[in-house]
This record gives C-alpha cells, sequence and structure tokens, in this order.
C-alpha cells in the first residue's frame, strides 16, 4: 500500500462524492496546495469512511479557491476511500485508520508505515496546525478534542467550539501524532448528513486559512468547557448486549445516548445486567489501567455508575459499539494554561 503524493488538486476532487472517492484515489493520498503562507494546513477527513462531513467541508473550500492561490498552504490526506465507498467506518480487514498513527500499540502494518510516512512529510513542511474531521453517531454536541493542554491547542479547539475534550486514551490517534509537531484539533462534528455540521466545519478550516499566527491573547475560563477523558468504557467481545433483546447479557437502556454530555449522578443506570452476573463491561483509564470498579456497580441487575461523571460518544449503533467502544467518561478541568 504505497502512499501517492499529489502537488494539484484533480479537478474531479472538486465534485465528486464519497462513494466514488475510491476510484479516484484508491489508495492512500497525500495532496499539497501551495498558498500565500507556505507552512501548511494539514487538513484529515474521512480517516473513518462513514464520517462524510469533513470531505464535504473540504470539498466545498477546494471549490471557493478554485483558480485562486490559497490563503495559506494545505496539505490534505483523503483517509480511508475504501470504507467510504461502503459507508463503513472501516472494512472487517482493515485497522481503524484513527488508530494506526505514530505511537500506536497495533503492530507494525501497512497504514501504520504510510501514517509514519505522511507525520515525516509534513514535519520537513513544518506544518502549520493540523484538523482532523469526524463526525459520530450518538446525540452529542459538536466539540473539538486536544491532546496536549498548551495555549495553542487551546486557542485552536476554541476557534471551533467552547467545549473542548482532552484525552490522552486511545493512542495512535492522529491529532496525537500531529501535537509532537504543531497545534492540532481532532473535531467532532455531530452525526453526517447535517447541514450545520458541514457549515461548521467548512466555515473554521476557513477561518483556520486566515490565521497567520496563533495569539498570544490567553484563554479566558468563562470562554471554554474543557472536560478531559477519565475511562473508555467497551462492552467484552465475549458479552452479548442489546437494545432490543431483554435476553442479551446486556440489555441497554435505548435512550443511553441523551446522557451524552449531561454530568450524571452516582446511581444512574446504563442497563439491565442477565445471565452473567458480573459487569459486562471494562472501563480502561488513560493510563491504560482498568478501572471498570471504580466507575461501576451492579444492583438490582442494574448496571449503575458509582460516582458523578459525564458521558460522551454513547451511541445506540451496536457494530460501533463492538468496533470502537460503548462511551467515554469525562470530568470537567478547572485549571489549563491561560
Ligand atoms: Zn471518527
Amino acid at each position: 500500500m504505497h502512499l501517492q503524493e499529489l502537488n494539484h488538486c484533480p479537478e474531479a476532487l472538486l465534485s465528486c462524492n464519497t462513494e466514488a472517492l475510491h476510484t479516484l484515489f484508491p489508495q492512500p493520498t497525500l495532496i499539497h496546495l501551495p498558498g500565500k503562507q507556505q507552512a501548511p494546513l494539514f487538513i484529515s477527513v474521512l480517516l473513518h469512511g462513514n464520517e462524510n462531513t469533513g470531505f464535504l467541508a473540504l470539498q466545498r473550500l477546494l471549490n471557493k479557491y478554485a483558480g485562486q492561490l490559497l490563503p495559506r498552504a494545505i496539505s490534505i490526506f483523503l483517509g480511508n476511500t475504501q470504507a467510504a465507498a461502503k459507508g463503513l467506518r472501516r472494512l472487517e480487514h482493515q485497522p481503524d485508520y484513527n488508530r494506526i498513527w505514530p505511537n500506536t500499540d497495533l503492530n507494525t502494518c501497512p497504514e501504520t508505515e504510510f501514517s509514519q510516512q505522511i507525520v515525516n512529510i509534513m514535519r520537513d513542511k513544518q506544518v502549520f496546525a493540523s484538523i482532523d474531521i469526524h463526525n459520530n453517531t450518538g446525540l452529542n454536541p459538536h466539540y473539538a478534542c486536544i491532546n496536549k493542554l498548551e495555549a495553542e491547542f487551546l486557542q485552536l479547539a476554541n476557534l471551533f467550539s467552547r467545549l473542548v475534550v482532552y484525552f490522552k486514551r486511545p493512542l495512535g490517534v492522529q491529532s496525537m501524532a500531529f501535537s509532537e509537531l504543531c497545534p492540532a484539533v481532532t473535531l467532532e462534528c455531530g452525526r453526517p448528513g447535517q447541514q450545520y455540521g458541514e457549515d461548521h466545519a467548512f466555515n473554521f478550516l476557513n477561518d483556520c486559512l486566515h490565521l497567520s499566527a496563533f495569539s498570544t491573547h490567553a484563554i479566558q475560563h468563562q470562554e471554554i468547557d474543557l472536560f478531559h477523558t477519565t475511562a473508555q468504557v467497551k462492552i467484552p467481545a465475549d458479552r452479548s448486549f442489546s437494545f432490543t433483546d431483554q435476553q442479551a447479557d446486556f440489555y441497554i437502556d435505548h435512550q443511553i445516548d441523551h446522557l451524552n454530555f449531561t454530568e450524571i449522578k452516582a446511581g444512574t443506570h446504563f442497563g439491565q445486567v442477565n445471565n452473567n452476573l458480573t459487569l459486562p463491561i471494562i472501563a480502561i483509564d488513560e493510563q491504560g489501567k482498568e478501572v471498570t470498579e471504580d466507575f461501576f456497580e451492579i444492583s438490582n441487575q442494574q448496571l449503575k455508575v458509582k460516582r458523578p461523571t459525564m458521558p460522551s460518544m454513547l451511541t445506540l449503533d451496536e457494530r460501533i459499539i463492538r468496533q470502537d467502544c460503548l462511551c467515554y467518561l469525562m470530568e470537567r478541568l478547572t485549571s489549563f494554561p491561560t
């Protein structure tokens, strides 16, 4: 799987849809376009093939500047075009394209190799900032994620949303690899197919193209709601779960996604536990340590949280839960660099 680099924007990219993108770019492709300011903005889209908002926003940006010099150079990585053709996060035989980046815990494979190559190329080009654009499936507000608590990262994230999430796990995420080179964010733009998500991502990209430098203006506490991830919650492969089958090992509350970005109390239910009455989930903290019993307990066959927390990324999509996780748990950060 050889990384292809282009130094122009192919005409067809301006109008093709995400399903057809793989016919233009069957292999991983990095496109460099010049601009008035030379240090490029790195933009990745479709790392998850079903999350097309980033691609649509980027396509609009390319159309807006077609035939003109961009305000700043950009480098574009078009992500998992094979999975995009099928409308899937990834294909069964593929690794997750947002877990393959340098410092991943995956074994070396063609995908980890081209990711390393992209990072090396962008380091040589003295990348200005990095933006990786995603959607999610549950009821979530738009927010930006960062992996370093530094003023420039907070500024970049705050340009997108007042809601910002800081995390260190999972490993192998694009924005974490780029955080070693430049201010880097992951954008979560709600569900695919929402016009508001595309508009928001497009306006953010356009604003970033016009940034000449990060300001020395410190982010004030009243401008930002900053949370950090305390655990990722998964369902073990050997436990069944369902939103409809009451006999499943874990019969999950079918409105669970309403808890996203809500500060919930100890005792809040996640669902009913059947058959094997041990915890049907595993919570892993930012250091990779299992912390399931710090957060969850079973009482009266109900799975409950033991302490106040704020879930995110809860989804009703069973495939996403198996391929990724049930949710993240977060808490508010009140001290950060200004
Ligand atoms: Zn994603």
